[in-house]
Formats: C-alpha cells, structure tokens, sequence
C-alpha cells in the first residue's frame, strides 16, 4: 500500500472539489444560467430603447432651437425691407427670406420626426418594460435564493482548503513540490489513472495510462501498488495510481 500516493489521489480529489465549488460561488449557478441571459437580453433591448429616445428628444431640442434662430433671422430680414433704397437690394433680400423660410421648414420637419420618433420608442418601452415586471420579479427571487445558497457553498470551499492544507502536511515537502509541478502542467490533473485494456489482437489485457494511453510496464504497476514512491507516466509525465478495485 502506498501512503504517499493515497494522500496524493485524496488531494487531487479535494481540489478538483474546490474548484467546482467556487465556481458555483463566484460563477452564474447552472439552474439560473438560463432565466440570467433572458433577463440580461430584454435589460439590454429596454436600454437602447431608452438610449433612442432621449437621442429623439435631443435631436428634437437642436431642431426646435435651431427653428427659433432662423425665425429672429427672418424677422430681421422682415424688418430690412423697409429700409432698402434699390431694386438689387430688395431683390437680394427677398431671396434670403426664401432661404430662411425653407431653412425653418426643413427644420421644423425635423422636429416633428423627432418627435414622432421619440413617441414611438416610449409606446415599445412601455410594453417591453410591462412585459419586463414579471421577468424581473422571477430573477429576484431566483437571485434571492442564490444567495441563500451561497453560505453553504462558501463553508464548504472553507472546509475544502482546510482539508487540503492538512493533506499537504501529511505528505513530504518535495512530494508536494513534485505534485505542484506536474499541476501546473497539467491544469486541473496531475494524476491520471493505470487501467487494464486488451491488449492488440486480443492478446494478454495490458496496463495503460488512463489519460494519454501509453502502455505501463507490469513491474511498474506492482511498484505503483506497493512501492511507496510516485511513479510517473512516460508519456504524459502524470503521476499514476490504480482505482479502487471493484470487489
Ligand atoms: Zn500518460
């Protein structure tokens, strides 16, 4: 029986563990992944409805203010009229009156589809936002009961590095070193498990790393089983350990 080994296979466990329980910490959980999308979809179409229509009211202000300036513009034109002595002049005026006049026109229209613009995007606001209340109410009840769950979720990430720390110190320093490493290559695993597969040609079943299948030597499986140091795959360099048999 080799110690080392179990603890280290009890280890790989608890983090694998661990990561999956923060993740439901910190992570959206699954059973609300789907309402979460549809509720973040219809949040995100009843803002841009709501970034058109205040563009509609601005662009409505800039054409009614810029109305109001062609209108003094005209209105001092108006009062020109009076004061010009030649044909050419009165000629020359007239024809900037014409311009303003289609200035204001053309501004005015631009107001008005503003504001038909702007009405437009209220009305579908207000059906998106009524239609919006019951979905929202669901997702703050889901989102209440999420964080009704994440205590238990947060003690169990605490018990979870507790129980990682004290298998660390059941085992030699340069185990975990060596442990670390081979981690950090392999995120998520370092171990990977000796299985018996058949072997070519339906001969003898052989051992082979669960992981990258390269055949393990017979000898090395009994040291594996026995030997109380790590052995590790000569392919994929994972350190190997035997399942539990069935009984
Ligand atoms: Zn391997």
């Amino acid at each position: 029986m080799n110690q080392n080994l179990d603890t280290i296979v009890e280890l790989q466990r608890s983090l694998i563990e661990l990561g999956a329980a923060e993740q439901r910490l910190h992570g959206i959980p699954d059973w609300m992944r789907e309402l979460h999308e549809e509720h973040a979809a219809r949040k995100a179409e009843i803002e841009s409805l709501e970034e058109a229509a205040a563009a509609a009211s601005r662009d409505r202000r800039a054409a009614e203010s810029a109305v109001a300036d062609a209108q003094e513009k005209l209105k001092k034109y108006q009062q020109q009229i009076n004061r010009v002595s030649t044909q050419r002049e009165y000629g020359a005026l007239l024809h900037e009156i014409d311009t303003v006049k289609s200035e204001i026109s053309g501004f005015e229209e631009q107001a008005f589809s503003s504001l038909e613009r702007h009405e437009q995007a209220q009305r579908e606001l207000a059906g998106k936002r009524e239609s919006f209340k019951e979905l929202d109410e669901r997702y703050a009840a889901e989102l209440g009961r999420w964080e009704g769950e994440k205590p238990e979720v947060a003690r169990q990430v605490e018990a979870l590095r507790g129980q990682i720390l004290a298998l660390k110190e059941r085992l030699p320093r340069q185990v975990v070193a060596q442990f670390e490493r081979i981690l950090e290559r392999n995120p998520g695993r370092a171990l990977a498990p000796v299985r018996l597969i058949e072997g070519p040609r339906k001969g003898p079943r052989e051992w082979h790393c669960g992981l990258c299948n390269y055949r393990v030597r017979p000898q090395v499986v009994v040291e594996i089983r026995n030997g109380d140091g790590l052995v590790q795959c000569d392919s994929c360099k994972r350190i190997l350990y035997l399942e539990a048999e069935p009984s």
